[in-house]
C-alpha cells in the first residue's frame, strides 16, 4: 500500500510525483543539488483526480518513507487532519482577495512537524483576479519550507504569471477498464454493474462510483439519454428542456442539502451552542456569512450538475456519430445500440447537434440563464 492507491490509470504522473518526493526528502536533509520546488499545479479533466493526486504528494512530502500509506502522518494528511496541510475549497464560484491574503499569511508559518507546511488549492481557476495577485506574491517569494500545491482542470485557468511559476503535473483521463478495476477492487462492485459505470463516466471515478451504486442517479442519468427521443414538435422540446433544468437543480440540491446540515450543525457547535439550541450573542454574522457561502456553492452545484448532464446528452450524440461512421469503437452507452442503430440521420446533422450542446454549455459558463440556454439546444437538437 501507498499513498498513490487511490489515482486511477496515472502511472506517469505517481512516478513523477515519487521521485519529486525523494527530491523534497534530499532538499530537507541538505543532500544532493536538486532543491525542492514550492509551487505546483495539477491539471486534468474532472474526476481524473486531481486533489486526489496533490493530497497524495502532500502525504508522501511529509512521510518520513515518502509516502508509505499506513503511518500516522500518512493517514493524518489523507483523512485531513494533519496540521501542516490546508486545504482551500472555495465554496463559492470565486475565491476573494482578502481570504487570500490571510491564507498567504498563514501559508508562511513554518511547519509543526519541521518538514514543510503545505497549502493545497482546489480549483485554483475560481480566484477572482486579485486573489490571484496575491497568490502569485506568495508563490514568487515562497517561504523556504512552504509548498503550495495548486489544482486546476487546465494550465490555461491559471493567469499566465502564477503557471509560468509552478510546475505541471498532468493527469489523465483514465482509461474505462482501469476505472473499472479499481470499483471492483476498491469498492466490492460486480463487475457487469463497474464496467457499464466507468463507460458511462466517460473517466471520472467519482462519477463511476455514484452511477454504480445509487440508483438515483442511473435513472436521472437515463432520463437524460431520453431526450433526444423527446424531441417530437416544438412543445416537447421546450417541455424536455425544462426537465434537464429541473433535474439538474434537484440533484444540486440534494447533495448541497447534505453538506449544508452538517456544516451548520459543526458551526452552531463551534460557537457554542446551548443545550436548547440557542446561540450566545454576537455569532449571528459568522451563521449568515456561512449561509451565504453555502447559497452561492449550491449555485455553482446546480450549474455542475446541469453541465454533467449535457456531457450525458453529448454522449449519446456521439455513439450515435459513431454509428453513422461505422467507427468501431466502443459505445459510451452500450445498452442504447439497438435505438441508435434505428435512429436514421446524417453524420453532419449529429455533429450540428453536438455542437448545439457545447455551445449550449460556453452559454451556461458566461452565466446565460439556465432555460433560456437550454430551450435554445432543445430545439436546435430538433432541428438537426
Ligand atoms: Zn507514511
Amino acid at each position: 500500500m501507498t499513498v498513490y492507491d487511490d489515482l486511477v490509470g496515472q502511472g506517469p504522473v505517481i512516478e513523477q510525483l515519487q521521485s519529486a518526493a525523494a527530491a523534497g526528502a534530499q532538499a530537507l536533509t541538505g543532500e544532493g543539488g536538486g532543491g525542492m520546488t514550492h509551487a505546483w499545479l495539477f491539471t486534468g479533466p474532472p474526476g481524473s483526480g486531481r486533489s486526489t493526486a496533490a493530497r497524495a504528494f502532500a502525504a508522501a512530502l511529509l512521510c518520513p518513507d515518502q509516502g508509505c500509506g499506513h503511518c500516522a502522518s500518512c493517514h493524518q494528511v489523507l483523512s485531513g487532519t494533519h496540521a501542516d496541510v490546508e486545504v482551500v475549497r472555495p465554496a463559492g464560484l470565486s475565491y476573494g482577495v482578502r481570504e487570500t491574503r490571510e491564507l498567504v499569511l498563514r501559508a508562511a508559518s513554518s511547519p509543526t512537524g519541521g518538514r514543510w507546511r503545505i497549502v493545497l488549492f482546489e480549483d485554483a481557476d475560481r480566484s477572482t483576479e486579485q486573489a490571484a495577485n496575491a497568490l502569485l506574491k506568495a508563490i514568487e517569494e515562497p517561504p523556504a519550507r512552504t509548498v503550495w500545491l495548486l489544482c486546476a482542470p487546465s494550465p490555461d485557468d491559471l493567469v499566465v504569471t502564477i503557471r509560468s511559476r509552478c510546475r505541471l503535473v498532468t493527469l489523465r483521463t483514465p482509461p474505462a477498464h482501469a476505472v473499472a478495476d479499481v470499483l471492483i477492487r476498491r469498492d466490492g462492485i460486480e463487475p457487469d454493474v463497474a464496467a457499464a459505470a466507468a463507460r458511462a463516466a466517460q473517466g471520472h471515478v467519482g462519477r463511476a462510483k455514484r452511477l454504480a451504486t445509487d440508483e438515483q442517479a442511473r435513472r436521472r442519468r437515463a432520463e437524460v439519454l431520453a431526450v433526444p427521443g423527446r424531441l417530437t414538435g416544438v412543445g416537447p422540446a421546450v417541455g424536455a428542456a425544462e426537465a434537464l433544468v429541473k433535474a439538474a437543480e434537484a440533484e444540486a440540491k440534494e447533495l448541497g442539502a447534505e453538506k449544508d446540515a452538517e456544516e451548520t450543525a459543526a458551526l452552531r457547535q463551534a460557537l457554542g451552542e446551548s443545550a436548547k439550541g440557542r446561540m450566545p450573542r454576537g455569532t449571528a454574522g459568522a451563521l449568515k456569512e456561512l449561509e451565504d457561502r453555502q447559497k452561492s456553492r449550491t449555485t455553482r452545484m446546480k450549474r455542475d450538475a446541469l453541465d454533467r448532464a449535457l456531457l450525458d446528452l453529448a454522449s449519446y450524440y456521439r455513439d450515435l456519430l459513431v454509428m453513422q461512421l461505422g467507427a468501431g469503437v466502443e459505445l459510451v452507452n452500450a445498452e442504447r445500440a439497438r435505438e441508435l442503430r434505428s435512429a436514421g440521420g446524417t453524420p453532419e446533422a449529429t455533429l450540428r447537434r453536438l455542437e448545439a450542446i457545447m455551445e449550449c454549455r460556453e452559454r451556461l459558463e458566461a452565466n446565460v440563464n439556465p432555460l433560456l440556454a437550454v430551450e435554445a439546444m432543445a430545439m436546435a437538437l430538433r432541428t438537426g
